[in-house]
Protein backbone atom coordinates (compact mmCIF):
# COMPACT_ATOMS: atom_id res chain seq x y z
CA UNK A 1 0.00 0.00 0.00
CA UNK A 2 2.79 2.65 0.63
CA UNK A 3 6.50 2.43 0.98
CA UNK A 4 7.02 4.22 4.31
CA UNK A 5 9.73 2.25 6.45
CA UNK A 6 8.66 2.55 10.11
CA UNK A 7 10.79 2.74 12.70
CA UNK A 8 9.65 1.18 16.14
CA UNK A 9 9.76 2.43 19.69
CA UNK A 10 11.29 0.17 21.60
CA UNK A 11 8.98 0.48 24.94
CA UNK A 12 5.31 0.78 24.02
CA UNK A 13 1.94 -0.71 25.32
CA UNK A 14 0.12 0.30 21.99
CA UNK A 15 0.19 -1.39 19.33
CA UNK A 16 -0.68 -0.32 15.47
CA UNK A 17 -3.42 -2.66 13.87
CA UNK A 18 -2.14 -4.12 10.32
CA UNK A 19 -5.78 -4.14 8.98
CA UNK A 20 -7.65 -1.22 10.89
CA UNK A 21 -11.50 -0.61 9.68
CA UNK A 22 -10.80 2.98 10.14
CA UNK A 23 -7.30 5.33 9.94
CA UNK A 24 -7.47 8.78 10.57
CA UNK A 25 -5.47 11.09 9.12
CA UNK A 26 -4.66 14.51 10.56
CA UNK A 27 -2.03 17.24 8.80
CA UNK A 28 -0.57 19.22 10.95
CA UNK A 29 1.95 22.76 10.46
CA UNK A 30 3.21 24.63 13.80
CA UNK A 31 0.57 22.99 16.17
CA UNK A 32 2.48 22.64 19.49
CA UNK A 33 -0.39 23.92 21.03
CA UNK A 34 -3.05 21.69 19.87
CA UNK A 35 -1.64 18.91 18.49
CA UNK A 36 -1.59 16.77 22.23
CA UNK A 37 -5.22 17.65 22.88
CA UNK A 38 -6.89 17.16 19.51
CA UNK A 39 -4.84 13.68 19.52
CA UNK A 40 -6.36 12.20 22.26
CA UNK A 41 -9.70 13.83 21.42
CA UNK A 42 -9.42 12.22 17.95
CA UNK A 43 -7.94 8.62 19.77
CA UNK A 44 -11.03 8.70 21.98
CA UNK A 45 -13.77 9.80 19.51
CA UNK A 46 -12.50 6.65 17.21
CA UNK A 47 -12.71 4.31 19.85
CA UNK A 48 -16.13 4.93 20.62
CA UNK A 49 -16.77 4.29 16.74
CA UNK A 50 -14.50 1.50 16.40
CA UNK A 51 -12.90 -0.98 17.53
CA UNK A 52 -9.38 -1.38 15.26
CA UNK A 53 -7.93 1.79 13.89
CA UNK A 54 -4.65 3.92 13.17
CA UNK A 55 -4.15 7.51 13.33
CA UNK A 56 -1.59 8.75 11.07
CA UNK A 57 -0.24 12.16 11.62
CA UNK A 58 1.38 14.23 9.25
CA UNK A 59 4.39 16.90 10.13
CA UNK A 60 4.17 19.20 7.20
CA UNK A 61 7.53 20.08 8.12
CA UNK A 62 6.75 22.15 11.74
CA UNK A 63 9.66 24.14 13.14
CA UNK A 64 8.44 23.66 16.74
CA UNK A 65 7.76 20.64 18.86
CA UNK A 66 4.50 19.25 16.86
CA UNK A 67 7.03 15.93 15.80
CA UNK A 68 8.50 15.76 19.04
CA UNK A 69 4.81 16.26 21.03
CA UNK A 70 3.28 13.95 18.81
CA UNK A 71 5.98 10.94 18.98
CA UNK A 72 5.03 10.64 22.24
CA UNK A 73 2.19 9.38 22.16
CA UNK A 74 2.77 6.66 20.43
CA UNK A 75 2.58 5.00 23.15
CA UNK A 76 -0.75 5.22 24.33
CA UNK A 77 -2.94 4.80 20.90
CA UNK A 78 -1.89 3.83 17.82
CA UNK A 79 -0.43 6.01 15.96
CA UNK A 80 2.29 6.73 12.97
CA UNK A 81 4.18 9.94 12.87
CA UNK A 82 5.20 10.88 9.33
CA UNK A 83 7.70 13.53 9.60
CA UNK A 84 8.41 15.41 6.20
CA UNK A 85 11.52 17.28 5.28
CA UNK A 86 10.52 20.40 4.97
CA UNK A 87 6.86 22.14 4.88
CA UNK A 88 5.18 21.23 1.14
CA UNK A 89 1.69 22.30 2.15
CA UNK A 90 -1.79 21.00 3.75
CA UNK A 91 -2.36 19.10 0.54
CA UNK A 92 0.67 17.38 -0.09
CA UNK A 93 0.60 16.54 3.84
CA UNK A 94 -3.07 14.95 3.06
CA UNK A 95 -1.94 13.00 0.18
CA UNK A 96 0.86 11.27 1.69
CA UNK A 97 -1.34 10.40 4.63
CA UNK A 98 -3.98 8.77 2.05
CA UNK A 99 -1.11 6.86 0.56
CA UNK A 100 0.50 5.65 4.35
CA UNK A 101 -3.26 5.03 5.55
CA UNK A 102 -4.06 1.34 5.58
CA UNK A 103 -7.71 1.58 7.10
CA UNK A 104 -11.41 -0.02 5.07
CA UNK A 105 -12.33 3.77 5.66
CA UNK A 106 -10.05 6.89 5.96
CA UNK A 107 -11.08 9.86 7.83
CA UNK A 108 -8.89 13.21 7.13
CA UNK A 109 -8.98 16.32 9.47
CA UNK A 110 -7.18 18.73 10.89
CA UNK A 111 -4.81 19.29 14.30
CA UNK A 112 -6.52 21.87 15.56
CA UNK A 113 -9.39 20.82 17.01
CA UNK A 114 -12.31 23.10 14.81
CA UNK A 115 -14.07 20.34 13.43
CA UNK A 116 -16.60 18.88 15.62
CA UNK A 117 -15.72 14.82 16.31
CA UNK A 118 -19.52 14.85 16.94
CA UNK A 119 -19.60 14.06 12.87
CA UNK A 120 -17.38 11.27 12.72
CA UNK A 121 -19.84 8.09 14.26
CA UNK A 122 -22.53 10.19 11.50
CA UNK A 123 -20.15 9.52 8.67
CA UNK A 124 -19.08 6.19 9.85
CA UNK A 125 -22.68 5.21 9.91
CA UNK A 126 -23.30 6.68 6.28
CA UNK A 127 -20.53 4.13 5.15
CA UNK A 128 -22.16 1.36 6.70
CA UNK A 129 -25.08 2.42 4.39
CA UNK A 130 -23.42 2.45 1.68
CA UNK A 131 -21.98 5.80 1.20
CA UNK A 132 -18.66 5.84 -0.52
CA UNK A 133 -17.32 9.54 0.74
CA UNK A 134 -19.19 11.63 4.07
CA UNK A 135 -18.25 15.10 3.73
CA UNK A 136 -18.40 17.98 6.25
CA UNK A 137 -19.96 21.27 4.96
CA UNK A 138 -20.38 24.28 7.05
CA UNK A 139 -23.72 24.96 8.16
CA UNK A 140 -23.22 28.46 7.82
CA UNK A 141 -20.12 31.30 7.31
CA UNK A 142 -21.36 33.58 9.88
CA UNK A 143 -18.20 34.54 11.66
CA UNK A 144 -16.53 35.49 8.30
CA UNK A 145 -15.99 38.53 6.97
CA UNK A 146 -18.05 40.05 3.87
CA UNK A 147 -14.65 40.32 1.92
CA UNK A 148 -13.91 36.51 3.02
CA UNK A 149 -17.71 35.69 2.03
CA UNK A 150 -17.41 36.83 -1.25
CA UNK A 151 -14.47 35.74 -2.30
CA UNK A 152 -15.11 32.62 -1.47
CA UNK A 153 -18.03 32.52 -3.53
CA UNK A 154 -16.84 33.93 -6.57
CA UNK A 155 -13.78 31.62 -5.91
CA UNK A 156 -16.43 28.53 -6.14
CA UNK A 157 -18.24 30.14 -9.35
CA UNK A 158 -15.55 30.92 -10.92
CA UNK A 159 -13.93 26.74 -10.49
CA UNK A 160 -17.51 25.28 -11.00
CA UNK A 161 -17.94 27.51 -14.04
CA UNK A 162 -17.37 24.97 -17.41
CA UNK A 163 -16.77 22.04 -15.39
CA UNK A 164 -18.01 18.51 -15.69
CA UNK A 165 -17.27 17.94 -12.39
CA UNK A 166 -19.55 19.90 -9.42
CA UNK A 167 -16.98 20.96 -6.37
CA UNK A 168 -19.43 21.62 -3.60
CA UNK A 169 -18.84 24.90 -1.75
CA UNK A 170 -18.37 25.05 1.74
CA UNK A 171 -16.63 21.85 2.08
CA UNK A 172 -14.36 20.79 4.15
CA UNK A 173 -10.98 18.20 4.25
CA UNK A 174 -12.83 16.63 6.87
CA UNK A 175 -14.43 13.95 5.30
CA UNK A 176 -14.51 9.91 5.49
CA UNK A 177 -13.39 7.89 2.48
CA UNK A 178 -14.01 4.49 1.23
CA UNK A 179 -11.12 2.70 0.43
CA UNK A 180 -11.99 2.92 -2.77
CA UNK A 181 -11.92 6.02 -3.03
CA UNK A 182 -8.82 6.65 -1.22
CA UNK A 183 -7.16 3.97 -4.30
CA UNK A 184 -8.51 5.89 -6.46
CA UNK A 185 -7.34 9.52 -5.78
CA UNK A 186 -3.60 7.66 -4.60
CA UNK A 187 -3.60 6.94 -7.81
CA UNK A 188 -3.46 10.59 -9.68
CA UNK A 189 -0.32 11.66 -10.48
CA UNK A 190 -0.39 14.88 -10.80
CA UNK A 191 1.78 17.48 -8.59
CA UNK A 192 -0.57 20.71 -8.20
CA UNK A 193 -3.27 18.90 -6.00
CA UNK A 194 -5.97 20.56 -5.23
CA UNK A 195 -7.50 18.35 -2.88
CA UNK A 196 -11.40 19.54 -2.87
CA UNK A 197 -11.32 19.34 -6.67
CA UNK A 198 -10.07 15.81 -6.58
CA UNK A 199 -12.69 14.17 -3.85
CA UNK A 200 -15.25 15.23 -6.21
CA UNK A 201 -13.40 14.69 -9.79
CA UNK A 202 -13.33 10.92 -8.88
CA UNK A 203 -16.78 11.12 -8.09
CA UNK A 204 -18.51 7.61 -6.17
CA UNK A 205 -21.64 8.23 -4.61
CA UNK A 206 -21.32 10.75 -1.67
CA UNK A 207 -23.12 12.71 1.34
CA UNK A 208 -22.80 16.25 3.03
CA UNK A 209 -22.78 16.38 7.08
CA UNK A 210 -23.74 19.97 7.97
CA UNK A 211 -21.16 21.10 10.89
CA UNK A 212 -20.67 24.04 12.59
CA UNK A 213 -16.37 24.76 13.64
CA UNK A 214 -15.55 25.66 16.61
CA UNK A 215 -12.69 28.15 17.48
CA UNK A 216 -9.33 27.10 17.07
CA UNK A 217 -8.03 25.47 20.25
CA UNK A 218 -4.54 27.65 20.32
CA UNK A 219 -2.39 28.64 17.37
CA UNK A 220 -3.42 30.53 14.43
CA UNK A 221 -4.38 29.67 11.06
CA UNK A 222 -1.87 28.84 8.62
CA UNK A 223 -4.11 30.41 5.25
CA UNK A 224 -4.00 33.30 5.32
CA UNK A 225 -4.73 35.92 1.73
CA UNK A 226 -1.15 34.92 0.15
CA UNK A 227 -1.89 31.00 0.66
CA UNK A 228 -5.62 31.28 0.10
CA UNK A 229 -4.41 32.80 -3.14
CA UNK A 230 -1.65 30.33 -3.85
CA UNK A 231 -4.35 27.38 -3.36
CA UNK A 232 -7.43 29.39 -5.16
CA UNK A 233 -5.23 29.55 -8.10
CA UNK A 234 -4.22 26.31 -7.99
CA UNK A 235 -7.67 25.00 -7.84
CA UNK A 236 -8.85 27.41 -10.91
CA UNK A 237 -6.08 26.37 -12.97
CA UNK A 238 -6.03 22.19 -12.46
CA UNK A 239 -9.75 21.82 -12.74
CA UNK A 240 -11.08 24.98 -15.40
CA UNK A 241 -9.57 25.72 -18.74
CA UNK A 242 -12.10 28.73 -19.17
CA UNK A 243 -9.30 31.39 -18.30
CA UNK A 244 -7.56 29.86 -21.39
CA UNK A 245 -10.41 29.94 -23.73
CA UNK A 246 -12.29 33.05 -22.75
CA UNK A 247 -8.98 35.08 -24.41
CA UNK A 248 -10.12 33.42 -27.77
CA UNK A 249 -14.01 35.25 -27.54
CA UNK A 250 -12.16 38.61 -26.19
CA UNK A 251 -9.64 38.42 -28.83
CA UNK A 252 -12.27 38.39 -31.55
CA UNK A 253 -14.28 40.95 -29.86
CA UNK A 254 -11.84 43.20 -29.57
CA UNK A 255 -10.61 42.85 -33.21
CA UNK A 256 -14.47 43.41 -34.48
CA UNK A 257 -14.81 46.14 -32.48
CA UNK A 258 -11.41 47.77 -34.15
CA UNK A 259 -12.24 47.04 -37.51
CA UNK A 260 -15.49 48.84 -36.99
CA UNK A 261 -14.06 52.13 -35.51
CA UNK A 262 -11.46 51.41 -38.23
CA UNK A 263 -14.14 51.69 -41.17
CA UNK A 264 -16.12 54.23 -38.96
CA UNK A 265 -12.72 56.50 -38.81
CA UNK A 266 -11.87 55.80 -42.85
CA UNK A 267 -15.57 57.06 -43.49
CA UNK A 268 -14.81 59.96 -41.37
CA UNK A 269 -11.61 60.85 -43.46
CA UNK A 270 -12.99 60.00 -46.31
CA UNK A 271 -15.87 62.68 -46.13
CA UNK A 272 -14.68 65.39 -43.79
CA UNK A 273 -10.94 65.01 -44.93
CA UNK A 274 -7.98 64.73 -42.03
CA UNK A 275 -7.38 66.41 -39.20
CA UNK A 276 -4.60 66.25 -36.08
CA UNK A 277 -6.73 65.66 -33.22
CA UNK A 278 -7.11 61.62 -32.48
CA UNK A 279 -4.33 61.21 -30.81
CA UNK A 280 -5.66 60.41 -27.41
CA UNK A 281 -7.96 57.50 -29.13
CA UNK A 282 -5.14 55.90 -30.33
CA UNK A 283 -2.90 55.91 -27.09
CA UNK A 284 -6.15 54.85 -25.01
CA UNK A 285 -6.30 52.00 -27.43
CA UNK A 286 -3.15 51.09 -27.31
CA UNK A 287 -2.39 50.92 -23.36
CA UNK A 288 -6.01 49.26 -23.11
CA UNK A 289 -4.86 46.63 -26.18
CA UNK A 290 -1.18 46.32 -24.43
CA UNK A 291 -2.84 45.54 -20.90
CA UNK A 292 -5.41 42.57 -22.18
CA UNK A 293 -2.34 40.99 -24.07
CA UNK A 294 -0.38 41.14 -20.75
CA UNK A 295 -3.28 39.71 -18.96
CA UNK A 296 -3.78 36.95 -21.37
CA UNK A 297 -0.35 36.05 -21.11
CA UNK A 298 -0.44 36.16 -17.68
CA UNK A 299 -3.32 33.33 -17.75
CA UNK A 300 -1.04 31.28 -20.57
CA UNK A 301 1.94 31.57 -17.73
CA UNK A 302 -0.47 30.27 -14.68
CA UNK A 303 -1.22 26.79 -17.04
CA UNK A 304 2.23 26.39 -18.24
CA UNK A 305 3.84 26.79 -14.53
CA UNK A 306 1.24 24.09 -13.76
CA UNK A 307 2.35 21.88 -16.80
CA UNK A 308 6.35 22.56 -15.94
CA UNK A 309 6.02 21.05 -12.57
CA UNK A 310 4.26 18.43 -13.26
CA UNK A 311 6.63 17.51 -16.34
CA UNK A 312 9.36 18.05 -14.22
CA UNK A 313 9.15 14.77 -12.16
CA UNK A 314 9.95 15.92 -8.88
CA UNK A 315 7.93 14.18 -6.03
CA UNK A 316 5.19 16.34 -3.87
CA UNK A 317 6.64 15.84 -0.75
CA UNK A 318 10.01 13.87 0.76
CA UNK A 319 9.05 12.08 3.75
CA UNK A 320 12.19 12.40 6.86
CA UNK A 321 11.59 9.95 8.74
CA UNK A 322 8.61 7.72 10.05
CA UNK A 323 7.91 6.74 14.04
CA UNK A 324 5.12 4.80 15.03
CA UNK A 325 3.59 2.46 17.80
CA UNK A 326 4.87 -0.83 17.47
CA UNK A 327 3.02 -3.05 14.83
CA UNK A 328 0.78 -6.01 16.14
CA UNK A 329 -1.50 -8.35 14.91
CA UNK A 330 -4.88 -7.28 15.17
N1 LIG B 1 -1.50 22.62 7.68
C1 LIG B 1 -0.51 21.82 7.11
N2 LIG B 1 0.42 22.43 6.32
C2 LIG B 1 0.40 23.76 6.05
C3 LIG B 1 -0.62 24.54 6.60
C4 LIG B 1 -1.57 23.93 7.42
O1 LIG B 1 -0.45 20.62 7.32
O2 LIG B 1 1.29 24.23 5.32
C5 LIG B 1 -2.50 21.97 8.56
C6 LIG B 1 -2.69 22.67 9.89
O3 LIG B 1 -1.74 22.25 10.86
C7 LIG B 1 -4.11 22.22 10.25
C8 LIG B 1 -4.78 22.15 8.90
O4 LIG B 1 -3.76 22.06 7.93
O5 LIG B 1 -4.13 20.94 10.87
C9 LIG B 1 -5.67 23.34 8.63
O6 LIG B 1 -4.92 24.53 8.80
P1 LIG B 1 -5.52 25.83 9.50
O7 LIG B 1 -6.27 25.44 10.74
O8 LIG B 1 -4.42 26.80 9.66
O9 LIG B 1 -6.53 26.33 8.38
P2 LIG B 1 -7.98 26.97 8.57
O10 LIG B 1 -8.74 26.05 9.51
O11 LIG B 1 -7.77 28.31 9.13
O12 LIG B 1 -8.55 26.97 7.19
MG1 LIG C 1 -8.22 25.42 11.33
Amino acid sequence: MNDLTALALPTVACRLPQNPTLSLVVPAFNEEECIVEALRKIDLAACRVVDCYEIIIVDDGSTDRTYELACTLCSVMPLRVIRFSRNFGKEQALMAGLQAANGQAVVTMDADGQEPLSALPVMFDHWRNGYKMAYAVLAHRRDETVVKKFLTKAFYNALNFGTDVAIPADARDFRLMDRRVVDAITSLTERNRFMKGLYGWVGFKSIAVPVQLSARQAGQSKFGFRRLSQLALTGVTSFTAWPLRVWTGIGTAVALLSLSYGIFLAGRTFLLGTDLPGWSTLAVGMLFLGGVQLVSIGVLGEYIARIFTDVNGRPGFIIDCVLSSVTGLQ
